[in-house]
């Protein structure tokens, strides 16, 4: 009673449970994820590991409504055939994201929410301060918030969980998650240098997924796994420069930032501290940058089994400013090979809409997207195009230093927190990486 199929996928196969044995990842043809996490049906997802999911579109959504012009090509799942989802830290900025981004979505159904034993035990609508401009999800209002373990309330039913937690607390909460059985998809920094975790955005280094083979070797691992999001600024940097790192190589950098105050989390700075105001220091912020561009910008080494670093030098100065949401961000650029402002232009224009062509439901039309208007992007304008996940680059221009200067903008808690988690764990679902 699959309500997903796609044209690619073979004959029904035997549901599995959460201790069944590891799904094939390398299944050409369909990805199978088992029934105890998907309202008791077998899931098929056609998709080949060279053409991700291109193979999966073959109807509409029906059941939830297309929120991007990607959704069209995207299978839905009847509701009680979804993946079940947990979210930790949903009571915070980014886990007040995800549960927005969430609603209505074609395969995922939020089924558990956990946050501090100062939220637990509470419905959701009481434990949250809702910040959102949309309101809380019907469907999640009333959900009882839990402590963050993979037995509590629901959680052992989730095949996926989303992390929003801080990170004082998520590292050995996540890593619990994932050796439970779960694929954790994390926002905090507690793992994103580690030897065996990409930090994947599907825009910039969707090949990074494979290095999960090692990491679960590595762990003993066979469901679970761990996956991270860069840190916010360096989310919007890489994809604003992937374009540009293809078509010309970039020997170094140096950006300053301009970053929204959500980036800080909820209740964040004072208004005394930020109103009328630019605080010129982001504690860990400089260093995170630094480090986490050449692992995403890098490769993996040729048996898929470890990282190599790109060869690029990053200096990053960070900013508070006085901005609600959407991290700005001015650069300058020397390229390995010489290109006009103009060159660099038609690179960002030529770039593909990687997300979307790999089927991800909530992919933007493009992750990345030039402006020739002179004063843009500006984050008040731009940082909801595309729904919020597509990076804005502008300003393109000769520089009398370096050999280009660009401005780029994007929203910190939706392509750089929450919603880059999920197109994160679309990527996996797809690469049947799930369950
Ligand atoms: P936040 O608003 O401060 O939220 C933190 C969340 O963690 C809350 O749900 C909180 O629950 C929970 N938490 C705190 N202590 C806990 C404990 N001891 N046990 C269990 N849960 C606990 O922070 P945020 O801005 O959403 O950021 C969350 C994570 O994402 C951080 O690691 C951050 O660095 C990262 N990140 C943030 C952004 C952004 O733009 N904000 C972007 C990228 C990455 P209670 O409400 O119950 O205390």
């Amino acid at each position: 009673m699959a309500a997903f199929v796609p044209a690619s996928a073979a004959a029904p196969t035997a549901a599995r449970g959460r201790s069944a044995a590891r799904t094939s990842r390398r299944a050409p043809a369909a990805a199978v994820l088992p029934a105890s996490r998907f309202g008791g049906a077998t899931l098929k997802i056609g998709a080949t590991a060279s053409a991700f999911c291109g193979a999966v579109a073959a109807r509409p959504a029906a059941a939830a409504a297309p929120r991007t012009a990607a959704a069209a090509l995207v299978m839905a799942v009847a509701p009680g055939d979804r993946v079940k989802v947990g979210v930790l830290g949903c009571t915070g900025s980014v886990g007040q994201r995800f549960l927005a981004l969430l609603e209505g979505h074609p395969w995922f159904e939020v089924a558990a929410l956990g946050a501090s034993p100062r939220s637990a035990g509470k419905p959701y609508a009481e434990a949250a301060n809702w910040k959102q401009a949309t309101p809380i999800p019907a469907s999640m209002a009333g959900l009882t918030v839990s402590e963050c373990s993979p037995t509590a309330g629901a959680m052992a039913d989730c095949a996926i969980i989303f992390s929003g937690l801080d990170a004082s607390v998520a590292g050995e909460v996540e890593d619990a998650f994932a050796a439970a059985g779960a694929a954790v998809f994390s926002n905090a920094k507690n793992h994103r240098m580690d030897d065996d975790v990409p930090i994947l955005i599907p825009p910039v280094n969707a090949e990074h997924v494979d290095i999960l083979s090692t990491q679960r070797k590595a762990r003993g691992w066979t469901t679970g796994c761990l996956v991270t999001n860069a840190n916010c600024s360096t989310t919007a940097l890489t994809i604003a420069l992937a374009p540009i790192q293809r078509a010309f190589g970039i020997k170094s950098l140096t950006v300053a930032t301009m970053q929204a105050i959500s980036g800080s989390g909820y209740p964040g700075l004072s208004g005394m501290d930020i109103l009328d105001n630019v605080v010129p220091h982001i504690g860990g912020e400089e260093e995170k940058m630094e480090e986490e561009a050449l692992k995403i910008l890098g490769g993996l080494s040729p048996a898929k089994d470890a990282f190599a670093f790109a060869d690029l030098a990053v200096s990053a100065m960070c900013n508070r400013v006085h901005v609600l949401d959407g991290h700005t961000e001015a650069v300058s650029l020397t390229l390995d090979k010489k290109a006009t402002p103009e060159e660099v232009i038609a690179a960002i224009e030529a770039y593909p809409a990687v997300s979307k062509d790999m089927g991800l439901p909530s992919a933007p039309a493009k992750d990345v997207a030039y402006t020739a208007v002179t004063d843009r992007p500006q984050p008040r304008l731009d940082r909801m195009l595309g729904g919020g996940f597509t990076v804005s680059v502008g300003r393109v221009r000769g520089c009398n230093i370096a050999d280009i200067r660009l401005v780029c903008m994007g929203h910190n808690t939706i392509v750089g927190a929450a919603g880059g988690s999920i197109l994160n764990a679309e990527l996996c679902v797809t690469k049947g990486l799930i369950g």
